[in-house]
């Protein structure tokens, strides 16, 4: 149950509280920490692989043949989840090639080769003096080009932590090193207090942690001896000491025994307003702020009942276990077993070359009487002791069959991911169950299946990316073809109009012409008139003259449809009138001055009639001739005379003899209208 006091409350109290389960395996601490921290000797050969940290990596910046300085940056740091890996000695980049890892998995991983020089010479360092004054984000970018990432735990990179989800009210710094035989960070608290606790308030001020609390296990004693002296004087920074029991330097752990408060279920320690940061990291901090020196080295604890020499050395990073191994005088027993970090935590590593990393705190060559190798495994008596011991409150039986049942939703189910790895469960394992093996391998099977759903979305969304930039493609390319049809059809537009307008033109010019050429025409005309009927003209027109003859033609013969409408008109008129004329003579007065006049009129109108009739005849007769006797295709618009005269009442096809008709009939008419005004004449 979680306390109703605020975390800076509860630190007041200066209590420690529990967590549950762990163990008090054997320490064997007094192995090494019984002389100050050795200087290794400059290896041969160093083995630096680019990622040793949880994240990324950059760019290699150095090329096989290169010769480097120590410290000098071997790659780049400009993506945010990694740190840059620095040349721990001068020498030569004689390859960069996947090389034995320290990691469980031995899985090779890329690493730059460095045969070391004798002059060993170092690269500028960059210390950022009044650090006090500098904001975070310059000392925190600092850390990261530095290459701090966390030397107690997993790696991870020391400038994330700096920047929390949330206000940070405590700073811890774990210095509890629970584990069996290790005891690098002992020594370096008991020689390097100091410095450990200037890395702490740098770490302080970068956070604004209110607050720093140095957990140490209380079988240290001249650890915390030293660390109290060095804090003494500084107000906010304190030591508590917490009973040994393992694995109180667990994150989740030490912060329940230094606060009562426990980190939820798949949460981080910054949910509750802390930091946490290993001693050994303070140390770095100090060096990479106030000295400017990349992190290249750390101090590492060589132990184990098969040397002659157990001890902690400054072991530069890079550095083949072979040759710490070598420093503390290692006589190998048969089937030897070597491993990286504690008995609990650590793993085997069956290649001499593995090199030292930033997480390596220890190497551990025990015997087979003191530390026997795990037995065959058993099969489950279900006794509990697991669940017993968990510190995480886990049931780890349950966790083993559904690891190997492969049933990651159970596993998800039962919190797999809360196990801390401590190995307490298979400590106390009375059937050899190697649990967190199996534990280790589940969650590695889940990582890999999360990562490839991860891959298969981005591949997805990728996928998707680019349907959308087709689609977007394929409309640009559609709407520049839409608006360079409408261009082509607005350019057409306007040529339709230039050529309407320069037809206009033509046509203007072409009438103009033609006005001209009929004026010539009424001469030709009027001259051929005057000539015999039969006779040809003197000179014949090429086609272009004909046209403008039978246009000519064409007019007269419309003036002249016209004006015989007219008369028609006219005639109908009188022939409607001469009914009446005879009623009125037989049956009505009349008077004799009108019916005179109108028969003068009438007689007019006849002879009028007569004289039109007559005219045509000859121009019918005149047209007809230059047709029949050029035998050119007729000309357009020119029709036969007979043909184009419209008669009143008339058909077409009775147009010729309709005509005649009508003559006969218009001189019967005029002969009636002449014996009417003579009859009127005599009355
Ligand atoms: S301690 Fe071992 S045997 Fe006992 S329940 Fe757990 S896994 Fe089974
Ligand atoms: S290894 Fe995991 S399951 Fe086992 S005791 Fe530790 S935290 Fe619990």
């Amino acid at each position: 149950m979680q306390s109703e006091l605020s975390l800076l409350e509860q630190i007041k109290l200066e209590k420690i509280w529990d967590f549950p389960g762990g163990i008090h395996p054997s320490e064997k601490k007094d192995l090494s920490n019984q002389a100050p921290i050795a200087n290794l000797p400059v290896s041969k050969r160093y083995y630096v692989p680019v990622k040793q940290h949880i994240g990324s990596v950059d760019d290699i910046i150095v090329s096989i043949g290169d010769s480097v300085l120590e410290n000098q940056p071997l790659t780049s740091s400009n993506l945010t989840m990694t740190v840059p890996v620095h040349s721990p000695i001068s020498g030569k980049v004689i390859a960069i090639a996947p090389h034995v890892s320290a990691h469980p998995s031995a899985q090779p991983e890329l690493t730059i080769i460095i045969d070391a020089d004798i002059e060993q010479v170092s690269a500028p360092l960059t210390p950022m003096t009044n650090w006090q004054d500098k904001d975070k984000v310059e000392l925190t970018e600092q850390l990261k080009v530095m290459g701090l990432s966390g030397m107690g735990g997993a790696g991870f990179p020391t400038h994330i932590k700096m920047f929390p989800s949330k206000p940070i009210d405590l700073l811890i710094l774990n210095g509890v090193e629970c584990e069996p035989y290790i005891t690098s960070d002992d020594t370096l608290m008991r020689y390097f207090s100091k410095e450990i606790v200037q890395g702490a308030e740098i770490l302080q001020h970068i956070v604004s942690a209110k607050v720093c609390i140095i957990g140490i296990e209380d079988n240290k004693p001249d650890a915390i001896k030293a660390l109290k002296a060095a804090t003494k004087d500084i107000a906010n920074i304190d030591v508590r000491v917490v009973p040994t029991k393992y694995p109180s330097g667990g994150e989740k752990q030490l912060i329940q025994l230094l606060t009562g408060l426990q980190v939820p279920s798949g949460g981080i320690p910054a949910d509750l307003g802390i930091v946490m940061q290993n001693v050994g990291t303070a140390f770095a901090v100090k060096e990479a702020i106030i000295d400017g020196k990349p992190l290249t080295k750390r101090v590492v604890t060589i132990t184990g009942e098969t040397l002659k020499s157990p001890q902690n050395v400054w072991a530069k990073l890079g550095t083949p276990t072979q040759d710490l191994l070598d420093f503390a005088g290692h006589t190998p027993e048969k089937q030897q077993r070597i491993i990286m970090g504690g008995p609990m935590m650590g793993f085997s590593i069956l290649d001499a070359s593995t090199p030292v990393v930033k997480t390596t705190n220890c190497i551990l060559a025990p015997s087979a009487k003191k530390l026997p190798p795990q037995g065959d495994e058993q099969a489950c008596i279900r006794c509990g002791l697991c669940a017993d011991a968990c510190p995480a409150e886990l049931l780890p039986q349950q966790l083993q069959w559904f690891s190997k049942a492969k049933d990651h939703d159970k596993l998800s189910e039962y919190n797999l991911f809360d196990c801390i790895e401590c190995g307490a469960c298979a400590y106390v394992c009375p059937s050899q169950i190697p649990l967190v093996q199996y534990y280790r391998t589940s969650k590695a099977e889940i990582r890999e299946i999360e990562q490839e759903k991860i891959k298969s979305e981005k591949a997805r969304v990728r996928f998707e990316q680019r349907q959308e930039r087709l689609e977007r493609e394929k409309q640009v390319r559609l709407a520049k073809h839409k608006a360079s049809a409408e261009k082509r059809a607005k350019a057409l537009e306007k040529d339709t109009s230039a050529k309407d307008k320069i037809a206009a033109a033509l046509a203007r010019a072409k009438a103009k012409k033609q006005a001209s050429t009929d004026e010539s025409n009424d001469s030709v005309s009027k001259s051929n008139t005057t000539t015999s009927s039969d006779s040809m003209p003197a000179t014949k027109p090429a086609n272009a003259a004909k046209d403008k003859v039978a246009e000519a033609i064409a007019r007269a013969k419309a003036k002249k449809a016209a004006k015989e409408q007219q008369e028609s008109a006219e005639i109908q008129a009188d022939k409607k009138a001469q009914p009446v004329e005879a009623k009125t003579t037989s049956a009505e007065p009349v008077s004799t001055a009108e019916q005179e006049r109108k028969a003068k009129v009438a007689a007019a109108i006849a002879r009028a009639k007569q004289k039109r009739e007559e005219a045509k005849a000859a121009s019918q007769e005149k047209t007809a001739e230059p047709e029949t006797k050029t035998n050119e295709p007729q000309a357009k618009g020119s029709e036969p005379q007979v043909k184009i005269e419209p008669k009143i009442g008339s058909e077409p096809e009775e147009e010729t003899q309709l005509t005649a008709e009508q003559i006969r009939k218009q001189k019967v008419a005029a002969a009636i209208a002449k014996a009417k005004a003579k009859k009127a004449k005599s009355e």
